[in-house]
This record gives C-alpha cells, structure tokens and sequence, in this order.
C-alpha cells in the first residue's frame, strides 16, 4: 500500500476460525483474521495476525528491501485463526525488524502467550530465538499514541475475553470489533460507545441469526446485530468481518444483500481490498 498521506486499510485474512483454501470461498477468501493498517505517516499498524499476515510480511519485505521495518502488532486476543500467521511472518526473522505486540492487560503476559505457540512439541524454531527486535505491551482501558495515531482499547464479549480497538488519525476512525457475542448488556454498551460514528466499523459477523441459535456461547455475532449496531452507533460504513469457514461464496454475498436491507452501507470483506480514508 504506497503512502497518499491518509488512513488506509487492507484485508489480508477475512475468515474466522480456520483458513478455507477452497475454491468456492475465494472471491471474499480463505485467510483468517489479518488487517494491514497505514497511519498518514504511514506507521505499519497490524490489526491480528491469522494466517493473512504470510503474504502480508513477504509484501513489506519487498517494500522495505533491506533497511529497517517497523510493525505494531494489535493482538485482539489469543485464539489460534488469530495469530497463526506469527510463524510464517517473514520479517520476525531478520535483525532490521523492530516488532512491538499489543493486547489488552487481561489477556497477558503476551510474550508468554507467543512463546507458547511456538513452543515444542508445536513448532520446529522457537520464538525466543527470532532475529527481530520484539517488544510487549498490555494495555489497559486508557487511550495512548502510536505515532499520528490515537489508539481506544475496550474489552469485548468473547470466551477468554478479546479486545476491541478504535483508532483514530485526525477525525477519521476505524473501529475494529472481533471477535464478540453480542447480548452483554454492559459491553454492548461499551461498543457502542467506542463504534460512535466510524467512518469504518469492522464487525464480527461469523452467523446467521439462525445459525446463532444454536451457537450461543461460541463468541461471536450476527450480520444482523452488526446493522443495528452500525445503526445505533451511526457509522458510515459497516464491513462484515470473520466469515464463517462453512459460508461460501454465495452465501457470504446473500448475507451482505440481506445485511444491506437493514444498512445500506454494508460490505463483506473481501481479501486482497484497501479503503483509504
Ligand atoms: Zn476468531
Ligand atoms: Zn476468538
């Protein structure tokens, strides 16, 4: 993504659960949960690192070519389709990288949590041993500054909870929620709060409302609820996010069509896209 002085997104990963490499999903894809985020000054902010990010780490490398990269990893929480690209990022193998992780304070330590997915008998090269300069951060619920960027922590309803994140660039805002169930009132409310006219809100949208039926519990949302959020919280553009890996094709573009009728302004995500802002 070349710099035009804005803020700009793009879809690596768009799947949840598991990566689908099958041919019926690949028009929206079959990568798990990876956002490539550029600041204005164009700062690399990463927003969860399913196995989206292989692809993204070989694009900065050739971006970058041998001097030093900088990239901020935006973990929403632990759960495998999302960070198991981590591995297979090529720049965590070279000195020139400078890597610093986030997640929320109550998902932590992270350093501990990354350790241990490379751990054995899981993997053949440990963590501990990758060339890049790594760092670690937890945050709790304030707001901090990552270069031109203001970045909003909130917690969302999730097993082992996960963290939400609105960044903000100026008065442009992207807003990411995944993964969370909706139905708790209070953190309903939080999100609501935190979604507050984003230009962009990206949205655990993995069920039907009838497939959620028999899914209560598992973590995550609906297309429908994600439109009465987009509504209530007034965004303007709402992005259907962590496709369920049994939707194909054809039934992610139903979801959007159906979606669309209760917020016009809705998009499937789709891998490979960037909006700039
Ligand atoms: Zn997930
Ligand atoms: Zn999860």
């Amino acid at each position: 993504m070349g710099g035009n002085g804005g803020l700009r997104l793009k879809f690596w990963g768009v799947r949840g659960s598991t990566p689908t490499p099958q041919i019926d999903n690949l028009s929206y894809g079959g990568n798990t949960a990876c956002i490539e985020i550029r600041s204005p000054d164009d700062q690399v902010v990463i927003l969860d690192a399913g196995s989206g990010l292989r692809k993204l780490g070989q694009t900065l490398l050739q971006e970058s070519g041998n001097s030093r990269l900088s990239v901020h990893f935006l973990l929403t929480h632990f759960h495998w389709d999302h960070i198991q690209g981590i591995p297979f990022f090529s720049p965590l193998y070279r000195p020139e990288t400078d890597a610093t992780f986030y997640t929320g304070q109550a998902l932590g330590p992270i350093e501990e949590k990354l350790q241990g997915q490379m751990s054995r008998p899981y993997f053949p090269i440990a963590f501990e041993v990758l060339a890049a300069r790594r760092q670690f951060a937890e945050l709790d619920d304030k707001p901090f500054k990552l270069a031109d960027l203001v970045i909003h922590p909130f917690p969302l309803n999730h097993p082992q909870g996960a963290v939400g994140y609105r960044i903000e660039a100026g008065k442009k805002v992207i807003v990411h929620a995944s993964d969370l169930e909706h139905g708790h009132p209070q953190l309903d409310r939080v999100l609501r709060q935190y979604a507050e006219g984003a230009d962009v809100l990206v949205y655990d949208a993995q069920f039907t409302p009838e497939e959620y039926e028999s899914h209560k519990g598992w973590g995550h949302s609906t297309w429908l609820e994600a439109t009465r959020v987009a509504h209530e919280a007034r965004v303007k553009t709402l992005i259907l996010f962590h496709h369920d890996p049994w939707h194909n094709d054809q039934t992610v573009f139903d979801i959007v069509q159906q979606a669309r009728l209760f917020f016009e302004n809705t998009l499937g995500a789709t891998e490979g896209w960037h909006v700039c802002l």
